[in-house]
């Protein structure tokens, strides 16, 4: 029997797991079969703190897992399966990961956000292959060439700056009229002569047998269509919240984990950390502290249990 089974190996997860296993709550972690979340993808990451020179993305992960292991807290590289969370037995929570069992007196959700994608023709068979939704994995691969980047917030500026370090040249295409990111990140896009903007326009279609070689582009005021030639389509339009394996917690219209008090969600002994109930920041230090928060309300949980 766990005190508490931290699902999720990001951030989120693995501050959590610090501070359980510094409490003495014997702690699992379901990490997945790709532990780490998001920050494996990346390469430097320049505002963790404590880091001025900056830190390789899955460096910081393994330091993270490092500390959590160090304190005790066990890791299980399987991916959680489905579970019917209901506090109606108020005793444990069975967690299904791979083919085996594990029960927990209490659970934190930490499963991170995945990406969106555009759904359209040639766009699956061509990640990787052109496609990505990484500049700081994939800009590399593009020295010289010209690419597109795809959608209008933050993330999206941030994937065309990156790029402008690697590519001859950016388009940035969006949707609507006007671009959804914050003024200051629009501005940095605007003023970079290396980028240029196309709005009201959608990419319907991903062109090129095995690569990239362009894309097709509808005009979603006129319905004119074109062709566009481009050897990368870095899609940046937002992310899913991986909750759709959780059966009995309350999701938010968007499909994020609803928060009911601090980080409780609607199931008592089941908490809440990181992206997949945070639309708004999707940062690793605001994500690491919805994880510590929810250590910490786990640990108050556990000893008001322990007092009943
Ligand atoms: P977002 O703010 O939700 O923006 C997604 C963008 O993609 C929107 O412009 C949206 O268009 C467009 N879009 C969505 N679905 C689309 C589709 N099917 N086809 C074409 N375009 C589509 O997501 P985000 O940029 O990932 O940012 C998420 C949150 O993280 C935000 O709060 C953001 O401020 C934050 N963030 C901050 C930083 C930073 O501060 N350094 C960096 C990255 C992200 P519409 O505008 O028409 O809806």
């Amino acid at each position: 029997m766990y005190d508490v089974i931290v699902i999720g190996s990001g951030p989120a997860g693995l501050t959590a797991a610090i501070y359980t296993t510094r409490a003495n709550l014997k702690t699992l972690i379901i990490g997945g079969v790709s532990w780490g979340g998001q920050l494996m993808l990346t390469t430097e990451v320049e505002n963790f703190p404590g880091f001025p020179q900056g830190i390789m993305g899955p460096d910081l992960m393994a330091n993270m897992r490092k500390q959590a292991e160090k304190f005790g807290a066990e890791i299980v590289e399987e991916n959680f399966t489905s579970e019917e969370f209901s506090a109606s037995n108020g005793k444990s929570f069975t967690i299904r990961a791979g083919d085996r069992s594990f029960e927990g007196r209490s659970v934190i959700l930490a499963t991170g956000a995945d990406t969106k994608w555009l759904d359209v023709p040639g766009e699956k068979e061509k990640i990787g292959r052109g496609v990505s939704t990484c500049a700081p994995c994939d800009g590399p691969f593009f020295k010289n060439k010209d690419v597109i980047v795809v959608g209008g917030g933050d993330s999206a500026m941030e994937e065309a700056e990156v790029m402008t370090r690697y590519a001859t040249s950016v388009t940035l295409i969006h949707r609507r009229d006007t671009l959804r990111a914050s003024k200051i990140m629009q501005d940095k896009i605007k003023s970079n002569p290396k980028i240029k903007i196309i709005l009201d326009t959608q990419v319907s279609k991903i062109l090129g047998d095995f690569k990239v070689t362009g894309v097709e582009l509808a005009n979603v005021k006129t319905g004119e269509k074109r062709e566009m030639a481009t050897d990368g389509v870095f899609v940046a339009i937002g992310h899913i919240p991986n909750t759709a394996l959780f059966k009995g917690i309350d999701l938010d219209e968007k499909g994020y984990i609803k928060v009911y008090e601090h980080t409780k969600t609607n199931v008592e002994g089941v908490f809440v950390a990181g992206d997949v109930h945070d639309i708004h920041y999707k940062q690793a230090i605001t994500a690491a502290g919805f994880g510590c928060m929810a250590a910490l309300e786990v640990e108050k949980w556990l000893r008001e249990q322990n007092s009943k």
